[in-house]
């Protein structure tokens, strides 16, 4: 156990003894008093790696009632102090003992004993007894005081067990969450249980939860984009269409997710001219890479690969990209001298390669990075913060 100077204090509380004494020489003992000398075996026994035994100790010095209120305050404290310490180790079983024997003692006062069942709540859900940690939880929010505190705990409970109606209730009295709005929130729960709910095969009971997202949130580029798969899943394309169109007002970044599903609606409807026009207006307002390359396959369809390649050479000079290069190496429109199949090959390798090691997805908060789509980060917990990578290598 490292660095418990901190725990000195009640010692010097206890017997006007110097802390700074012991500390030259540990091996010093001066005992002041019996209580003293009870804290020390305590943290005798920390300091000898036997956590258990020093609990039992301080567990019996916080009965005695010879101790002085003042001390008690101290001792508590710093036992409150110690609890936290074994828990950030990763020992919450030894945080919920020390945590659970300062709240059953009727010596510490009541805002102690409040701090003590926070910390115990903190212990249970760092063990995974959501249960027993929602329930301390909504005790402490009954309280004034401690409930800005503990909304927020409440809220990342109900997170992880997906009890989206429970975290939709508690979310509003939280309010915002980073640059994301408590609205903007409540809506992702909402898109989360009509991803259930169209798993489930129910699309009516999605919808609705779907609507319920759009009245949090009109701007939820989520919803748009659930919507629009459903109803190209249902055959309404041209509806499909609506929908995916929105997410370029509603959150331009998300704009990459829906490319592919709309090449597949205009494509069913015979419509991939007027595509063709919503990419080139897009291109004008938007740097990324990905409808460009959508753009160059489907000009490439409709016109051959060589008006693809005049059109991906015009584009690549304005934005340089990884995925751009490789899709110009596919039109083997390179001259004549650089238009050799091994160094082709050996350029396809090398974007292959770039594009395995590149995260597609990065956390604007906490720098989380991954291929794979997050509406939720995994390692900050926020909503709506993974977002594509942009730059050479990404959109
Ligand atoms: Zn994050």
């Amino acid at each position: 156990m490292q660095d418990l100077t901190w725990l000195l204090l009640p010692v010097a509380v206890l017997g006007g003894w110097s802390a700074a004494i012991w500390m030259r020489n540990r091996q010093t003992v001066a005992p002041a008093t019996a209580l003293s000398r009870d804290y020390l075996s305590g943290l005798n026994f920390l300091l000898h790696e036997e956590p258990d035994k020093a609990i039992d100790v301080f567990a019996r010095l916080l009965e005695q009632t010879a101790v002085t209120p003042d001390t008690h305050l101290v001792l508590a404290d710093q036992l409150l102090k110690l609890g936290i310490e074994f828990r950030k180790r990763g020992e919450t079983d030894r945080a919920i003992r020390l945590h659970q024997e300062l709240v059953g003692r009727e010596s510490i006062d009541a805002a102690q004993r409040t701090g003590a069942l926070l910390e115990l709540g903190h212990d249970f859900q760092r063990s995974g007894m959501l249960d027993r940690a929602e329930q301390l939880f909504l005790e402490l929010a009954g309280n004034k005081a401690y409930e800005q505190r503990v909304l927020p705990l409440l809220l990342e409970i109900y997170q992880q067990e997906r009890d989206w109606d429970k975290a939709i209730r508690i979310a509003g009295k939280t309010g915002d969450a980073g640059d994301v709005s408590a609205n903007s929130i409540i809506a992702h729960y909402c898109c989360e249980m009509a991803e259930t709910e169209r798993a489930n095969g129910n699309t009516r009971g999605a919808r609705e939860y779907l609507q319920q997202a759009f009245l949090q949130d009109r701007e939820c580029a989520r919803a748009s984009i659930l919507l629009g798969d459903m109803e190209r899943e249902a055959g309404n394309f041209k509806a499909a269409l609506v929908c995916y169109r929105q997410v370029e007002s509603q959150d331009i970044e998300r704009l990459p997710q829906v490319l592919d599903p709309m090449v597949d609606c205009h494509a069913r409807l015979g419509t991939n001219d007027r595509l063709i026009d919503y990419l080139r207006d897009i291109l004008t307002h938007y740097e990324g890479i990905s409808p460009v390359l959508v753009l160059t396959d489907l000009l490439a369809r409709e016109h051959g690969e060589t008006e693809a390649a005049v059109f991906l050479r015009e584009q690549l000079a304005r934005r340089i990209s990884v995925r751009g290069l490789a899709r110009l190496v596919e039109t083997g429109s390179f001259p004549d001298a650089v238009e050799d199949r091994e160094l082709v090959s050996l350029v396809t390798q090398l974007v292959d390669r770039l594009q395995q090691d590149r995260p597609a997805y990065t956390c604007h908060e906490c720098g989380f990075s991954g291929k794979t789509l997050h509406w939720q980060c995994p390692a900050c917990r926020l909503w709506d913060t993974v977002r594509p990578v942009h730059g050479i290598e990404g959109d």
